[in-house]
């Protein structure tokens, strides 16, 4: 069955117990028990009927074997990276999100679990990192925010013949668009809080994992640690998931329309998505992804014409986050990498002039015009079909 139809119908859409076709809100935190006759619930934060449908339909999107939800992206993030131990090392994308790098950083350091930062698009640097107490390679494809793609297959190879773990955040592109563990991977994170659930209202994490050794150690993880998705947000990401494919279609029709159009404006010096075959990682990205995502951006040069565009825009809320049914418009120097210093901000790439766009589900004529208003000073343009 293709994609969007298992969105749909994945065996957890109907509530077992009533029939109904939105599965309920079980808004309890304890069960009744027959103490001779152990029930499938005994406590929420054990398993919950809600987020188990929720859990058994990622895992099934993303072909693993099961999934696990959790309070955020960053609460599912950290249960992973409990699997480890002191004295572990991991090896890490350079350009991780803030918030992983953070986490690894400032606790799993602490706590003795060592990480290395490599280019994970050059795999001889992976090679160079490993040591005899690395335990696992986390990689982001594509990374934020300059989209850079690394080889999801090579790395898998290459961790499971040193007898690594693969684990991806594939938060970017939603297993609608990439699924790592057909590639190899063997574990998947996703900050739900962006595409699945879509809509700028649920802060939200997922796990899946490839095989039952692993389900019981997360598993354990989730219930021991506790960093549980409620009731209520676990209902709004089930609801979230089954337009996935709409939204992502339609978001990405918009991004490729805008990145050609960005690429072409004089005063924009680069623009970074998949989809535009000037892209470094472009022909990468196309043998083991289906789609190119929502998400660009672009480079105006410095923070001058960076900061008139986040001050002129009318249409993209100017925030963090992004794959919302809204455009979102972010500046990373100031918003995601403010903590980052200068130099080395620099010779990453990531300048004073670079924004980034994650697309929504407006009209890409509308979402352009605005652009071109924020962009060009002295242009005034009327919005289509107002
Ligand atoms: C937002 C994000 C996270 C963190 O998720 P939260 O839901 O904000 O905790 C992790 N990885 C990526 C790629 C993200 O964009």
């Amino acid at each position: 069955m293709y994609f969007e139809t298992r969105l749909l119908h994945n065996g957890n859409e109907i509530d077992p117990v009533t029939g109904a076709a939105s599965i309920p809100l079980y808004q309890t935190s304890t069960f009744h028990q027959q103490i001779d006759q152990p029930g499938q619930f005994d406590y929420s934060r054990s398993g919950n009927p809600t987020r188990q449908a929720l859990e058994n339909t990622i895992a099934k999107l993303e072909s693993g074997c099961k999934g696990f939800a959790f309070a955020s992206g960053m609460a599912a993030v950290s249960t992973v990276f409990l699997l480890f131990s002191r004295g572990d090392h991991l090896i890490v994308s350079r350009d991780v999100y803030g918030g992983t790098y953070r986490v690894l950083t400032r606790v799993f350091q602490r706590l003795g679990i060592e990480s290395t930062f490599v280019d994970t698009t050059q795999i001889d640097q992976i090679i160079q990192a490993i040591r005899p107490a690395t335990k696992a390679i986390y990689v982001e494809t594509p990374s934020n925010p300059l989209l850079k793609v690394s080889n999801l297959r090579v790395i898998s190879q290459l961790a499971k013949a040193h007898r690594l773990l693969t684990i991806v955040d594939n938060t970017m592109l939603s297993p609608c668009y990439q699924r790592p563990l057909l590639l190899g991977a063997d574990i998947v994170i996703h900050s739900a809080t962006k595409f699945i659930g879509g809509h700028s209202d649920v802060v939200a994490g997922l796990v899946v994992v490839r095989d039952k050794g692993l389900a019981e150690q997360v598993g354990r993880l989730q219930n021991d640690f506790g960093a549980i998705l409620g009731v209520h947000d676990s209902w709004l990401l089930l609801r979230g998931l089954k337009t996935l494919q709409a939204r992502m279609e339609c978001s990405t029709r918009n991004a490729e329309k805008i990145a050609l159009w960005l690429e072409r404006h004089p005063d924009v010096k680069k623009v970074y998505y998949t989809g535009l075959p000037s892209h470094e990682g472009h022909s990468l990205h196309c043998k083991q992804a289906s789609g190119h995502g929502a998400v660009l951006s672009f480079d105006v040069g410095n923070r001058e014409k960076a900061e008139q565009i986040l001050k002129r825009v009318r249409l993209p809320i100017v925030a963090v986050s992004l794959g919302a049914v809204e455009s979102i418009l972010s500046y990373p120097v100031r918003m995601s990498h403010a903590s980052v210093p200068p130099v080395i901000r620099k010779r990453h790439g990531i300048t004073d002039g670079l924004l980034r766009f994650s697309a929504g589900l407006e009209n890409s004529d509308d979402l352009i015009a605005d652009l071109a208003q924020a962009i060009d000073r002295k242009v005034t343009v009327s919005f289509a079909g107002k």
